[in-house]
C-alpha cells in the first residue's frame, strides 16, 4: 500500500508558512534585513483571508480628533477582558501609527480626509479619555476593502526584495529535534512532490481555525494548521476557549452580513414572528452589542424558535425597507445575500446564524513573536527556532476579546517584530546541521495514511460532525451541561479520524487528501476548545458560561495552555502579564466591563 517519497532539500535562513498580512510583513522584514526567506502557502498570497477585513485596521494617528497610544492600549485591556498581557498590549499600540505609515509608504491606498490625511472612523470599544470620553476615531480604512488593499500592498512589496514563494504548497509537519524547530515538510500540491525546507527561524503565520465550527465568517482554508503542526510537536496551545462570534452571519455560507443591515432598520424574527429582540434589548433591541444580539439568537434556537427544517437559524428582515435605500446603501450584503442564500432582500428574510469570527486563541508567543511552551519552572519558556504570528498566535494582545480592527494591526506589527527579532538570533547564511534521521517520518507517515485511509466515514462527514458539535455545545451561550456533554461527543467525534476513508489515492491536486490533513488540524484544535471552555468556570469576554455568570479575576485571570496527544488532553496554565514593557505607562488594573 505505502510507497517511498522521495523528499527534494532545501536550506534557508528563514521560512515562513502563511503570506496572509502577518505572513507577507513577517516575509518582508526577514529578506529585508538580508536573511535568505522562503514563504510557502497554500493559497495564492492574495486568496489569504486577510483579502476579506473590510473595516479597516486600528492605530492612534489623531487625524480626526485628538487620540493617544495610552487611550488605545487601556481600551485594549478592557477589551481583552483583562486576560490580555500588558506588556505587548503596549509594543502593539505604540509601533501601530509607525506601522500604519509604513503600509501607507508601501502604497495602500486609504481612504483620506479633506486635509489628505489617512481617514480614521469609529469602531466598537474604541474610545478616548481611557473610556471616559466620546469614541474615537482611531481605525485607519481604504473604503471597505483594508484587507485586500493591504494584502496588495504587501505582497508586491515582498517581491521587492529576495524571498523565495512556494505558492500552492501545503505544509505538512514541523521538524523538531531536541526541543528545537530545524524546519518543516511541505506537499507541492499541484504534481505532489514532498519538500523539506531545512531554517534556523520557522514562521507559522497559518491564521485562525474557524472552519472547526459549522457557520464561520472566514475563508474555508482557515483550518488552524499550524496549530495542529504545534501539538503535534508536542508543544502548546493557549486560551482556546476565548472564540469570538458575529450574530449575523448568512446560514450555511457564513459570509459576513454588517451591522450595518441592522443600522439601515433591518430586524430579526424568530419562527413565531416575533421581534425577539424587543424581550432581551427593551431599548437597543437589534442594535445591541453583538454579543449580546448572538447569545439571544443562540437562546431562541435552543428554545425551540429557530426558523427552517431543523429550527437552527434566524431570519434577519430588510424586506420592509425602500429597494432604494437597500440599493444605495447595501448593495454589497444585497448582493451576498443573493449569491449565498439564494434571497432577494426587497422580498425574502435573510437566513442568519451567530458566526464564528475570530480565535483569540493560538500558539503562545511572547511580543518578539517567539514560540512559548510553559515548563513548570519557566512559564515564558520559548522553543528555539520556532516564530509565530497573526491569527494563528496568541501574544497575547486580544485576551478573551478581540476589538474590531485590531488584528490587522497585529499582523502587521508582530509580523515587523519577528522582522527585527530573528536577525538578532540568527546568522545569514551560518551552515546547518543535517537534518535528524527519520525527520520526515511523522509527516509522511501522516500524509500516506489519509491517503490510503479506508475506513468508514468520509472526510466531509467527519467534518461536519466535528463543526455540528462546537457550532451546538461550545457556541456564544455555554453552560456546564452542554460543555460536559460537548467533551464527550467532540472526543468521540475525533476518534473517529481513524476511520475516516478517501477516494484519491493520487498525488496531483488530491483535495480529498489535503482536506483530510485539514481535518486532521481543526479537530485537535475543536478538541481542546470545548475541553478549555468546560474547564474555565467564570465568564469572560467571548467566553460566557451561563452557570458563572461572572468573572472571577481570583481563580482564573490566568492562561489556559493545553497539550493533546491526539488522544489526552493536558491542561496548565499561565499568569497574564501584569506589567507594562516600560515605565511610561501604569499596569492598567482590572475593573468591570461596562460600555
Ligand atoms: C470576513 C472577515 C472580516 C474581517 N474584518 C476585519 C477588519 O476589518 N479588521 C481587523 O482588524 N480584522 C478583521 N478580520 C480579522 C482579520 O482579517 C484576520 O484575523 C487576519 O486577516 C488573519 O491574518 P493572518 O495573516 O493571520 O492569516 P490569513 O490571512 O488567514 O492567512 C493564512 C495564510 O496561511 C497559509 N496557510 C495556512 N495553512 C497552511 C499550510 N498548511 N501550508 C501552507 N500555507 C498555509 C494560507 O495559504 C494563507 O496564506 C476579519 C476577518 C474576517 C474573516
Amino acid at each position: 500500500m505505502s510507497k517511498s517519497y522521495p523528499v527534494t532539500e532545501h536550506t534557508y535562513d528563514a521560512v515562513v508558512v502563511g503570506a496572509g498580512g502577518s505572513g507577507l510583513r513577517a516575509t518582508m522584514g526577514l529578506a529585508e534585513a538580508g536573511l535568505k526567506t522562503a514563504c510557502i502557502t497554500k493559497v495564492f498570497p492574495t486568496r489569504s483571508h486577510t483579502v476579506a477585513a473590510q473595516g479597516g485596521i486600528a492605530a492612534s494617528l489623531g487625524n480626526m480628533g485628538k487620540d493617544t497610544w495610552q487611550w488605545h492600549m487601556f481600551d485594549t485591556v478592557k477589551g481583552s477582558d483583562w486576560l490580555g498581557d500588558q506588556d505587548a498590549i503596549e509594543y502593539m499600540v505604540r509601533e501601530a501609527p509607525a506601522a500604519v505609515y509604513e503600509l501607507e509608504h508601501y502604497g495602500v491606498p486609504f481612504s483620506r480626509t479633506e486635509e489628505g490625511k489617512i481617514y480614521q472612523r469609529a469602531f466598537g470599544g474604541m474610545t478616548t479619555e481611557f473610556g471616559e470620553g466620546p469614541a474615537a476615531q482611531r481605525t485607519c480604512a481604504a473604503a471597505d476593502r483594508t484587507g485586500h488593499a493591504m494584502l496588495h500592498a504587501l505582497y508586491q512589496q515582498s517581491l521587492k526584495y529576495e524571498s523565495d514563494f512556494y505558492i500552492e504548497y501545503f505544509a505538512i509537519d514541523l521538524i523538531m529535534e531536541d526541543g528545537e524547530c530545524r524546519g518543516v515538510i511541505a506537499m507541492n500540491m499541484e504534481d505532489g512532490s514532498i519538500h523539506a525546507f531545512r531554517s534556523q527561524a520557522t514562521v507559522l503565520a497559518t491564521g485562525g481555525y474557524g472552519r472547526a465550527y459549522f457557520s464561520a465568517t472566514s475563508a474555508h482554508t482557515c483550518t488552524g494548521d499550524g496549530g495542529g503542526m504545534v501539538l503535534r510537536a508536542g508543544l502548546s496551545l493557549q486560551d482556546l476557549e476565548f472564540v469570538q462570534f458575529h450574530p449575523t452571519g448568512i446560514y450555511g455560507a457564513g459570509v459576513l452580513i454588517t451591522e450595518g443591515a441592522r443600522g439601515e432598520g433591518g430586524y430579526l424574527l424568530n419562527s413565531e414572528g416575533e421581534r425577539f429582540m424587543e424581550r432581551y434589548a427593551p431599548s437597543a433591541k437589534d442594535l445591541a452589542s453583538r454579543d449580546v444580539v448572538s447569545r439571544s439568537i443562540s437562546n431562541e434556537i435552543r428554545e425551540g424558535r429557530g426558523v427552517g427544517p431543523n429550527k437552527d437559524h434566524m431570519y434577519l428582515h430588510l424586506d420592509h425597507l425602500d429597494p432604494a435605500v437597500l440599493a444605495e446603501r447595501l448593495p454589497g450584503i444585497s448582493e451576498s445575500a443573493k449569491i449565498f442564500a439564494g434571497v432577494d432582500v426587497t422580498k425574502q428574510p435573510i437566513p442568519i446564524i451567530p458566526t464564528v469570527h475570530y480565535n483569540m486563541g493560538g500558539i503562545p508567543t511572547n511580543y518578539h513573536g517567539e514560540v512559548i511552551n510553559p515548563t513548570p519552572d519557566n512559564q515564558d519558556n520559548t522553543v528555539p527556532g520556532l516564530f509565530a504570528v497573526g491569527e494563528a498566535a496568541c501574544v497575547s494582545v486580544h485576551g478573551a476579546n478581540r476589538l474590531g480592527s485590531n488584528s490587522l494591526i497585529d499582523l502587521v506589527v508582530f509580523g515587523r517584530a519577528i522582522g527585527k527579532r530573528v536577525p538578532e538570533l540568527v546568522k545569514a547564511g551560518a551552515t546547518q546541521k543535517p537534518l535528524p534521521s527519520g525527520y520526515a517520518d511523522m509527516a509522511l507517515g501522516r500524509l500516506d495514511a489519509a491517503r490510503y485511509a479506508d475506513g468508514a466515514i468520509s472526510t466531509a462527514d467527519l467534518r461536519l460532525e466535528m463543526q455540528r458539535t462546537m457550532q451546538g455545545k461550545c457556541a456564544v451561550f455555554r453552560t456546564d451541561e452542554l460543555l460536559d456533554e460537548g467533551v464527550k461527543e467532540i472526543d468521540a467525534v475525533a476518534a473517529k479520524l481513524g476511520d475516516v476513508k478517501t477516494s484519491d489515492r493520487g498525488l496531483v491536486w488530491n483535495s480529498d487528501l489535503i482536506e483530510t490533513l485539514e481535518l486532521d488540524n481543526l479537530m485537535g484544535q475543536a478538541v481542546l476548545t470545548m475541553h478549555a471552555a468546560s474547564n474555565r468556570k467564570e465568564s469572560r469576554g467571548a467566553h460566557m458560561h451561563e452557570d458563572y455568570p461572572d468573572r472571577d479575576d481570583k481563580n482564573w485571570m490566568k492562561h489556559t495552555v493545553q497539550w493533546f496527544d491526539g488522544k489526552n488532553v493536558k491542561i496548565g496554565y499561565r499568569e497574564v502579564h501584569n506589567y507594562t514593557l516600560t515605565e511610561e505607562v501604569e499596569y492598567i488594573k482590572p475593573k468591570a466591563r461596562v460600555y
